[in-house]
């Protein structure tokens, strides 16, 4: 695909929060300038992160955590691919289309990086068995996966009479204790509890959640007093809580704490830090800082380029204080109009501004109806904290319809007990389902009517 002589091409790499707002913005009229806009993403979506954990643990229909991204950013092309490579001499990058081998590549006036994030694990040497044996919680599939999971182990454990095995297998330990991890324990505990009553051999004290957190508070985030009101919330329900302490080997059957103890368990979330999306290395050229990061100047272009531009997770871009913006929707949110803005101004042969993002504030929902928030001037927490941190996150859903479909699935469930089916997320639920070969079938149906 060659670019078009009068109408630039802007290439946008990744269509998640930063991509898709950005692609949304340079299509805007206001901005003055007319250019054709690629978005190149694996998926026809974006997932609405913020969202993610209740659609995991069932609060909300999966689906509506997702954005359609020809519905929300209508005016640009999205090439639903995987990327490969980059040329940066002859300004094009490689990929190949979804279901297809084919290579194919496209030429670019601007290119913007916006590939995010992937969870950070560590090396084998520091901390073993994660790759195997733990669960994440980056994609629509893991927190299906995780929730399948649980609905799994209950329908297990209450057939177990060993009581210790019963207690091991309803052990799940969340490793890693800001905000991700917290959202994943709040929720995934109410999930776990509420279901077990359905289940006559199950008792309370068989359900066990264990948080590991390196450093000596939960939730670093925060100011302290909100971090010490939210530990306290969640010790009183009785989630064990681990600071000061990490797990360094993880087993299908147990984890080995970095003090030596064994703790038996059958679930692992690893929730330990993010690091940038590893394709940045395969993509030549790129100058990368030595957290595998593009490194960025202030006004979000990549370091040493003329027209290659980085935005969100996958971008180290110095904000006033010259620290990287910290990787959150809503800096990738507001990082896109002022990208959008500088890239119509080299266009327009102006100069381009540097990026002036700040963190607005940290919501942390808690589960069971609590919650805490650091909105700069107030700290609040409890119950208001919570309702403000889904009013908020409503506001932010994109589309009135998603709105409102999220609005409901709220609503139908203050009302009515949630649907504790598993999704087929797991193995044993698609066993022998999925494939079947013919002349298997052929000969066993033989066998048995010879037998019969
Ligand atoms: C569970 C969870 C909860 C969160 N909650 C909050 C919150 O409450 N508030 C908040 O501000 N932030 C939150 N975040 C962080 C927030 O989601 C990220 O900061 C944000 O998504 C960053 O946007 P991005 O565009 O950089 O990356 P993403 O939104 O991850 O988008 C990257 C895109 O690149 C695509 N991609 C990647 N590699 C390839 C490839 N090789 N080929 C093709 N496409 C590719 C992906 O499909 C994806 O669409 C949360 C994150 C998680 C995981």
């Amino acid at each position: 695909m060659q670019s078009g002589t009068s109408r630039k091409r802007i290439v946008v790499l990744g269509g998640g929060f930063g991509g898709a707002y950005l692609a949304r913005e340079l299509t805007r009229r206001r901005l003055g300038f007319d250019a054709e806009v690629v978005v190149i993403d694996r998926n026809n979506f974006f997932i609405f992160y913020p969202l993610l954990i209740e659609a995991g643990c069932g609060s909300i229909e999966p689906r509506h955590c997702t954005v359609p991204i020809r519905d929300f950013s209508p005016k640009s092309e999205l090439l639903m691919a995987e990327i490969s490579g980059l040329d940066v001499e002859n300004s094009c990058v490689h990929f190949q289309l979804v279901g297809d081998d084919e290579l194919r590549s496209i030429q670019y006036d601007h290119l913007v990086v916006a590939l995010g994030s992937v969870t950070r694990i560590p090396p084998e040497s520091s901390v073993s068995g994660v790759r195997e044996h733990a669960f994440f919680m980056k994609h629509m599939s893991d927190a299906v996966e995780i929730r399948d999971r649980a609905v799994e182990l209950l329908e297990l454990a209450n057939t177990i009479d060993d009581i210790d095995e019963r207690r091991r297998l309803l052990h799940f330990v969340i490793v890693g204790g800001n905000v991700t991890g917290i959202e994943v324990v709040g929720e995934l505990e109410v999930f776990v509890r509420e279901a077990s009553a359905q289940y006559h051999n199950i008792s309370d004290e068989d359900i066990t959640f264990s948080i590991y957190e390196l450093h000596n508070r939960l939730l670093g985030i925060l100011p302290e007093r909100l971090s010490v009101w939210a530990t306290k919330q969640l010790a009183n329900r009785g989630i064990r809580i681990n600071t000061g302490v990490t797990v360094q080997h993880v087993h299908a059957d147990y984890i080995v704490d970095s003090e030596n103890n064994t703790v038996p368990c059958s679930t692992v979330i690893w929730t330990a830090g993010i690091a940038p999306n590893p394709v940045l290395k395969e993509l030549d050229g790129l100058p990368l800082n030595k957290f595998g990061g593009l490194q960025c100047e202030g006004d979000y272009r990549a370091v040493g380029t003329e027209n290659i531009w980085g935005l969100g997770d996958c971008a180290a871009v110095p904000g006033p204080d010259g620290k990287p913006m910290p990787p959150l929707a809503q800096i990738a949110i507001r990082q896109a109009p002022q990208l959008a803005r500088n890239i119509a101004a080299v266009e327009a042969g102006r100069q381009t501004t540097p990026g002036e993002v700040h963190l607005q504030g940290v919501l942390v929902p808690l589960g069971r109806h609590r919650g805490v928030a650091d909105l700069k001037a107030i700290c609040i927490h409890g119950f208001f904290a919570w309702v403000m941190w889904r009013a908020i996150y409503l506001i932010k859903t994109p589309k009135l319809s998603r709105r409102i479909r999220v609005l409901a699935d709220w609503l139908l469930n203050a009302f009515f007990r949630k649907d504790y089916s598993q999704l087929g997320m797991n193995e044993a639920s698609n066993h022998g389902m999925r494939h079947c070969d013919p002349a298997a079938t052929c000969e066993q149906h033989e066998k048995s009517d010879q037998s019969g």
